[in-house]
């Protein structure tokens, strides 16, 4: 492999929409608490909107739309431009010729093993009669790939969703520094510490917060939206009676509190209980309704939502600095994944005007 002197984080999203509270404690929030431990030389985040256009062909406008909102979700949490390259994936062409180098080095039939893009596919209805699958999207872990070692990053905090992802860009760098030599770098997934943050369930309660699924609570919803969603929300279909022995399992308000609430929120917003197993203990019981944990839950995500939200209307007020952040933000990634391209060409031998060998070897071959 080769040698990594620097840390490096790449991670990113898609501007599918607005990003929302799965994508915060999935990645969003570690991410800055990493900006912010001084233990990286370089942070960069992608909005990946070329893979957004692998299954959105027909919706340009929708991707072109959502790059400004998924900056102003980033802004908001305290992504640090000064500390953290915020970048547009279409912008960076070393991206996607990397990627056509790496699809030699993936068989069909290894994609077709990727469980993620397995039940993407399902979700999307390709395959069920649907238009088949896009060819761009079919291969998206190898453009993600090319993503990852583009910017020689040797860490990766994303969701657990993306574990095949890294599996694969992991079989890549090493058959890549197999045949070709020692350039890319093989990156290590960073999954957040407490499991139910790794793959956050909607509102539905199935099993992923999704855009596409429609079930978010979104970062930038109002406190009117964010009530009207709780109250809503998925519980035990079975609780029907306050008195009822109700489930916690597979019980998105439960879920949801398992990710955010701390001790110190019952304290101050539900001193009934002092943490969540002695709450979780009552409602198994039964005797605890679902209103009541609603409202502790709401009340708990009012508090981590408000700061966010008070730091997105600043910055909705500027959009113009925020064009100016992502400008710039994608120059400075710009040379970056130039660079390794220029790596990865010299190493595999197609890098021809760089290389005037190329007239010697041909002179050495016919004077023989
Ligand atoms: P789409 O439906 O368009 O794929 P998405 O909601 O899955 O959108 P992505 O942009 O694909 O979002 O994912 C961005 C990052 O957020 C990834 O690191 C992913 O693992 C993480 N992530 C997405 N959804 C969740 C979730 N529900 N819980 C935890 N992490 C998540
Ligand atoms: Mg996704």
């Amino acid at each position: 492999m080769a040698e990594q002197k620097k840390n490096i984080i790449l991670t990113g999203d898609r501007p599918t929409g607005r990003l929302h509270i799965g994508h915060y404690v999935g990645s969003l929030k570690r991410r800055v608490a990493l900006q912010e431990s001084g233990k990286y030389d370089e942070i960069y985040v992608l909005i990946a909107d070329a893979q957004a256009l692998t299954d959105n062909a027909d919706n340009p406008q929708k991707i072109r739309d959502n790059i400004i909102e998924v900056a102003l979700d980033y802004l908001s949490c305290g992504l640090d431009p000064e500390k953290t390259t915020i970048c547009i994936q279409s912008e960076l062409p070393a991206l996607t010729e990397l990627s056509f180098y790496y699809m030699n080095l993936v068989t069909t039939a290894r994609l077709e093993r990727n469980p993620t893009v397995k039940s993407e596919i399902k979700m999307r209805g390709y395959d069920d009669g649907g238009a088949g699958i896009p060819v761009g999207f079919y291969t998206y872990p190898i453009s993600q790939a090319a993503d990852i070692t583009a910017f020689k990053a040797n860490c990766v905090p994303v969701g657990d969703d993306q574990m095949p992802m890294l599996e694969q860009c992991r079989e890549i760098v090493h058959k890549f520094n197999t045949v070709y030599g020692e350039v890319l770098v093989e990156p290590q997934i960073m999954l957040n510490d407490n499991e139910t943050c790794r793959r956050l369930p909607g509102t539905d309660g199935k099993a992923k917060m999704s855009k596409s699924l429609g079930n978010c609570i979104y970062l930038s919803d109002t406190k009117e939206e964010l009530h009207k969603k709780i109250m809503s929300m998925y519980t035990d279909p079975n609780h029907i009676n306050i008195t009822d022995p109700g489930q916690v399992e597979g019980n998105a308000v439960f879920t949801y509190l398992t990710a955010f609430a701390t001790d110190a929120h019952f304290e101050k917003y539900l001193p009934d209980y002092h943490n969540l197993d002695e709450m979780k203990e009552h409602y198994r019981r039964g005797g605890l309704g679902d209103v009541k944990c609603k409202k502790f839950l709401e009340k708990v995500l009012n508090e981590e939502l408000e700061p966010i939200r008070e730091r997105r209307a600043k910055w909705a007020a500027d959009i113009p600095a925020v064009y100016e952040i992502l400008k710039a933000g994608t120059e400075k990634a710009r040379r970056t994944t130039e660079q390794t391209l220029a790596d990865v060409k010299a190493a595999m031998k197609i890098n021809y005007f760089e290389d005037s060998a190329l007239i010697s070897e041909w002179q050495s071959r016919h004077e023989a």
